[in-house]
């Protein structure tokens, strides 16, 4: 059923780790997160959470492009404001 394809893909975009982790060294920590700064603890890369967060959501659509069509990212958006 397609309500059970929605209920997965919330899942598969929000995770629990997804703020605490470097989108590009994969490395995950409650200490890369710092309020709103994020610094990975395994390589000392330095940004902003969200823009970095961002970037984990987006490597995970890129990785489902079937499922790119259902607009989850625009839900997620407003739910994090
Ligand atoms: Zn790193």
């Amino acid at each position: 059923m397609k309500t059970d394809e929605y209920g997965l893909e919330v899942l598969q975009v929000d995770p629990p780790n997804t703020s605490k982790r470097y989108s590009t060294c994969g490395f995950t920590h409650d200490e890369n997160r710092d309020q709103e700064s994020f610094e990975c603890q395994k390589c000392g890369y330095e940004n902003h959470t969200d823009y970095n967060a961002s970037k984990n959501t987006g490597l995970q659509y890129l990785r489902c492009p079937q499922k790119s069509k259902i607009s989850g990212v625009q839900t997620r958006r407003e739910a994090s404001r």
